[in-house]
């Protein structure tokens, strides 16, 4: 699939998800909110839904704990459009309420097909219930700022989870935006092993990609695509990310698995 491909299936599945009555979630909504992103990119982030200004513009992750994650991201170099960034349910609840397994369940074919298109090495959930689609039976608190593999059936081919709290949570809570610091820093090798993974996996389940024409991105495609039916490794991935990445590294995802919040319990943290 070209760069051009993925752009137009993805706009196709935000054009259904913008006119979607599949669940109770649309009769409030002021927009709902496909989710955003380079097509090419490597990571995917999943949050919980749209909030209140989410609903109001559309985008995700635009109000403060937007802002914190566009922080993050900077901290290792990358910018939201160099991500995709979508959430488990398309619509806002009202009143910011959990989203219902029912509702989940109506929107989850979106979520899936957009895995599918973007094929992301890297899935980054954000917050419990992102975590609970991706990673069942796991808990935030135990699990944040380690990994486990996706299930195929998420429709993402041959993916690496990685949990992380949701960003308004370290805004009700501060002692977690340290937390989520080393938690994003350990991304980019989390990324770099993800794709590892993906390196050994047999040719004929390898997806060869072209690149965005001109994109020079982090987590996007930067270099020519593969020769036909090649297996992709870290050498020759057409979405290599930028050779800086391993200098901007400043912990390990095992380091970061030590973590004075990991007794918080989940109830203490609310939607989170
Ligand atoms: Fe459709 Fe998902 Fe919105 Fe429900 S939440 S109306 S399934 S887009």
């Amino acid at each position: 699939m070209t760069s051009e491909d993925r752009k137009a299936a993805l706009d196709a599945i935000a054009s259904e998800v913008r006119v979607c009555r599949r669940c109770r979630l649309s009769e409030q909504r002021t927009q709902a909110v496909p989710g955003e992103g380079h097509p090419d990119t490597e990571v995917m982030f999943v949050g919980e839904g749209p909030g209140q200004n989410e609903d109001r513009l559309g985008r995700p992750f635009v109000g403060a704990a937007g802002s914190l994650l566009e922080e993050l991201l900077a901290m290792v170099g990358w910018r939201r459009e160099d991500v995709f960034i979508t959430n488990v349910v398309k619509c806002r609840p009202p009143g910011n309420r959990d989203p219902e397994a029912d509702e989940m369940a109506a929107c989850a074919p979106f979520l899936r097909r957009q895995l599918e298109v973007l094929d992301p090495a890297l899935v980054v959930t954000l917050g419990r219930f992102s975590l609970q689609t991706f990673m069942p039976g796991d808990t935030i608190s135990r699990v944040h700022g380690t990994t486990r593999p996706i299930d195929p059936a998420s429709g993402a081919r041959a993916a690496t989870g990685y949990a992380m709290y949701h960003p308004a949570a370290a805004l009700r809570q501060a002692a977690l935006r340290e937390t989520m610091q080393r938690d994003m820093a350990a991304i980019p090798e989390t990324l770099m092993r993800a794709r590892d993974g993906r390196a050994t996996l047999p040719e004929a389940a390898v997806v060869a990609t072209e690149p965005a024409p001109g994109a020079v991105l982090t987590g996007a495609s930067s270099s020519s695509a593969p020769p036909a039916g090649a297996t992709i490794t870290a050498a020759s991935d057409s979405r290599v990310i930028a050779p800086a990445i391993s200098s901007i590294m400043p912990t390990s995802t095992a380091e970061s698995t030590t973590d004075m919040n990991a007794t918080i319990p989940d109830d203490q943290l609310g939607l989170f």
